[in-house]
């Protein structure tokens, strides 16, 4: 299940992405349509890592693989989002850059097509980290950001689905600079109360970043949140001196759901607990994409 790569011991610095599409156990054990939801996170990976690969940083390349994610309306953010007890699409996102440490949030998003842009509007032109419900989206319309009929983010699938399953999108970004960046947006939990806010737009339990590791995590949030999951994957690496893969694979040991974790030295880990993870990997002209465990061994083997 666990990646490291070789540490290339030169100054160059090979750029790295991965994508996450969340991480769950699918009514009935199977996914419908394996090869769209494949191909839709190889678009994902294409779009950030055509972008880092060209020397652009790391948090363009976590934010463009996040919005082609949110645009497919197979995975659990933007369009396709689950929907509330009240039949409403409520969405959370967040972004961290690991160089500067700023971060830029929002949660409870009805009408913003990439609530991840938001997100790094926040970031970057606010004085804020999290702004949620109508002052985000009035925040939004401010900085011209594309909105969408709430409507338009409910699809069919979503409004025949009852069970409790969830899921999300994310990304971790290395560029060439040997910067990090992480980006993360959900629609939360199928059947959340009005108001739940996951851990998604909570620094340091579904996103961070710093100048060591890149953290980006899917599962139920409430846990996630208690144990400052992102958070503690950084903390393991800087003071307890764990490797990357080690770090990650210890923090959500006993968790519902998985994470995506990127160093600054290439390591990376994509560790997760649930039956599967819609997850892949852009590295040195190479896109990879997994769901089930053992298909990640294989691949490697
Ligand atoms: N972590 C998300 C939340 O709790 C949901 C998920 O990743 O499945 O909002």
């Amino acid at each position: 299940m666990l990646h490291v790569t070789a540490s290339p011991g030169v100054s160059t610095i090979t750029p790295l992405l991965l994508v996450h599409g969340g991480a769950g156990n699918p009514f009935g054990g199977h996914v419908e349509d394996e090869p769209a939801h494949h191909a839709a996170l190889r678009d994902a990976l294409l779009a950030g890592y055509e972008l880092v690969a060209g020397g652009s940083p790391a948090l363009d390349a976590a934010e463009a693989a996040v919005r082609s994610l949110e645009e497919c309306a197979l995975f659990n953010a933007g369009r396709g989002s689950v929907l509330t007890s009240e039949g409403r699409v409520e969405m959370d996102a967040a972004v961290m850059d690991g160089a500067s440490r700023e971060a830029g949030a929002c949660a409870g998003i009805t009408r913003v097509r990439h609530p991840v842009s938001l997100a790094r509007a926040i970031m970057e032109k606010s004085p804020h980290v999290l702004l949620v419900g109508a002052g985000a989206e009035n925040y939004a319309i401010d900085a011209a950001l594309e909105l969408a009929e709430p409507d338009w983010f409910v699809t069919e699938r979503e409004r025949s689905r009852h069970s409790a399953e969830h899921g999300t999108v994310g990304a971790v970004a290395l560029d060439a600079d040997g910067f990090l960046a992480a980006a993360t947006s959900t629609g939360g939990v199928r059947g959340q109360l009005p108001g739940r806010v996951g851990d998604t737009p909570v620094m340091g339990a579904g996103t961070w970043a710093d100048e060591h590791v890149a953290v980006s995590c899917t599962g139920t949030g409430e846990q996630f949140i208690r144990a400052a999951v992102a958070h503690e994957v950084s903390a393991r690496i800087r003071h307890a001196n764990a490797s990357l893969p080690a770090a990650a694979v210890a923090t959500i040991a006993g968790l519902d759901g998985g994470l995506i974790a990127v160093g600054s030295d290439g390591s990376f880990a994509m560790p997760f607990n649930t039956a599967l993870m819609y997850r892949g990997r852009a590295a040195g002209g190479s896109v990879q994409t997994w769901i089930w465990s053992e298909e990640e061994e294989k691949s490697d083997g």
